[in-house]
């Protein structure tokens, strides 16, 4: 199944509203910052959870030449843990991820020219 991000991002809030979790709030409103920390703290825990595989993935590597697929596919699932913060971080920032990802790839670009091949 393909879905942009319009429309993960419109599920997410389905979601986060069948459970009682607001994340649109006005950068006055006290609860913007409560709701943006709680986020950051989260996507930060996740990106761990990650990192924390990977740690064991390479640990296990010096001891046999095989990687894991189960811890790969562990790996997998906390990327879309990252995802699903990263979502709800550019719903409470009110951030049009599709778009800003275009202009810093195209800042990056510029930034970066001096890498390209060819
Ligand atoms: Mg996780």
């Amino acid at each position: 199944m393909m879905a942009t991000i319009e429309e993960i991002t419109k599920f997410q809030k389905e979601f986060d509203k069948l459970h009682g979790w607001i994340n649109e709030f006005e950068k006055h409103d006290e609860k913007f910052l409560d709701r943006l920390q709680y986020a950051t703290i989260a996507l930060a825990g996740e990106v761990g959870e990650f990192s924390n595989i990977l740690k064991k993935v390479l640990r296990d590597k010096k001891l046999d030449e095989k990687i894991d697929e189960a811890k790969l596919k562990d790996m997998r699932e906390e990327l879309v843990d990252v995802f699903i913060y990263l979502i709800i971080l550019s719903i409470i920032l009110k951030a049009d991820l599709g778009k800003e990802y275009f202009d810093k790839m195209n800042k990056n670009q510029d930034r970066f020219k001096k890498y390209e091949r060819q």
